[in-house]
């Protein structure tokens, strides 16, 4: 057994939104998958979209009638874990929740064969206590996708305190030949990706109850070159995916910063899906139109918290989401959670919208300066408190006249 993680055999478990285009992204990639979801309806429906994103592709000459049919040949459901025992690489998608992931993970360690790898799509969750209950935490970590998972390029590969470097390996070799940018992360909550996302929209919702509109918060980061503001991102992923969340743990519901997301909610403004969310949408429609209802309700809703409105313009919005960004990958990089500035900006350039032009947002922290970049964290945490303290590494690099690309692997 010279190489013990030759993947040739995969399996998925869940067949929702993610494990759909994870399942398309192996197939594509020429490997045989396994599908397993406690719905049967989920695979049926999830074969159905298999087969209609082939045919697409097709139409548009991007696959031949051949290479569809061989791709979903190479798809089959399966009713039970007996059948995944021989399978070299299992990846789970089903819901975010700690503990049925470790119900999956003890079973799938009964069942597979010991040399299988057993990863996690999981978007924030602790790999290491998803590991902790296997008897091969050697070989066990996350493979965060991205949505849609067959289209976008970023894979985040987690890194478990426990993971050995073959694994890591083997699935860094496998995201290459899914076509994917490969970035590994270490196991910290949100990873690289989520992690710095959580403080650049709580600024955007700050901004929002201190004196902003959506509208205004999302084309002043569009005007920087993002794909999409937060907003309307919220409005694609689907607002109440949160929401929901925030409600089933039982916790998080009265914070400040998520009250226009709990209106909204309560007013079922969900996103894109139902039609409505920050913006409205035309039936069948991606097109964000302007709600003047969604206006009225942000400022209600800062009034209601007792908040004096005032004005906020476009170059406040950038400062703070974008530093907000630079702030927490100093951070990341700091803690060693990435292994340089490049592939934090990866992430973002490849995960999140982030402009390319600009390199990413740790490039561009460099091509500002750096200095510069420290007395504008220090102006913010003077106004704003010390949520904005500067990074400590900020702090030394400038000191040592170093940028943050200079920064190797273990050496923050
Ligand atoms: P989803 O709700 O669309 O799909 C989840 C699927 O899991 C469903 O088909 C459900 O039937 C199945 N399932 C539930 N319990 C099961 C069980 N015990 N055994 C087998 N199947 C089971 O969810 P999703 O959006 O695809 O998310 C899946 C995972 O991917 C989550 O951990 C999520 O955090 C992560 N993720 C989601 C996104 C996103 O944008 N949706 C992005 C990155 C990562």
């Amino acid at each position: 057994m010279s190489n013990p993680y030759n993947v040739q055999q995969t399996a998925v478990i869940g067949a929702g939104t993610m494990g759909r285009g994870i399942v398309i992204s192996l197939a594509r990639a020429g490997l045989p998958v396994l599908w397993l979801d406690n719905d049967p309806k989920a695979t049926e429906a999830g074969l159905a979209m298999l087969a209609q994103t082939w045919r697409q592709q097709v139409d548009k000459g991007r696959l031949t009638g051949e290479e569809a049919d061989a791709c979903l040949a190479r798809v089959r459901r399966v009713s039970g874990y007996a059948e995944l025992a021989q399978v070299d690489l299992v990846i789970e998608a089903v819901y975010e929740n700690l503990a049925l992931k470790q119900e999956i993970f003890r079973t799938l360690d009964a069942t597979l064969k010991p040399e299988a790898i057993l990863a996690s799509n999981t978007s924030a969750l602790d790999i290491d206590a998803i590991a902790a209950v296997t008897q091969r935490p050697a070989q066990v970590l996350g493979l965060h996708f991205f949505s849609p998972a067959h289209v976008m390029k970023l894979l985040e590969v987690v890194r478990g305190a426990a993971t050995s470097p073959a694994v890591l390996d083997t699935a860094q070799a496998l995201g290459r030949r899914m076509g994917k940018e490969v970035v590994v992360a270490r196991n910290c909550p949100g990873f690289i990706g989520n992690r710095m996302l959580a403080t650049y929209v709580a600024e955007a919702r700050k901004l929002l109850l201190e004196g902003a509109l959506p509208r205004q918060v999302d084309e002043a980061l569009q005007g920087f070159g993002f794909a999409m503001g937060p907003f309307r991102m919220y409005d694609v992923v689907g607002n109440d995916l949160q929401w929901r969340a925030r409600q089933l743990a039982g916790q998080g519901m009265d914070a400040p910063l998520v009250q226009v997301d709990n209106a909204l909610c309560a007013r079922e403004r969900f996103g894109q899906k139902v039609g409505k969310g920050y913006y409205r949408y035309a039936a069948g429609s991606r097109e964000a139109l302007h709600d003047p209802e969604v206006d009225e309700l942000v400022i209600q809703v800062s009034r209601d918290l007792g908040m004096r409105r005032r004005e906020v313009d476009d170059a406040e919005i950038l400062e703070r989401c974008l530093l907000a960004l630079v702030n927490e990958g100093a951070k990341i990089l700091e803690e060693n959670m990435a292994a340089s500035s490049h592939d934090i900006d990866r992430v973002y350039l490849f995960g999140y919208g982030f402009p390319q032009a600009t390199g990413g947002p740790m490039h561009w922290a460099d091509e500002q300066g750096l200095g510069l970049i420290l007395a504008r964290l220090e102006r913010l945490q003077g106004l704003f408190g010390e949520h904005w303290r500067p990074a400590g590494l900020i702090l030394r690099l400038v000191a040592d006249n170093r940028r943050l690309a200079d920064v190797r692997e273990g050496q923050a």
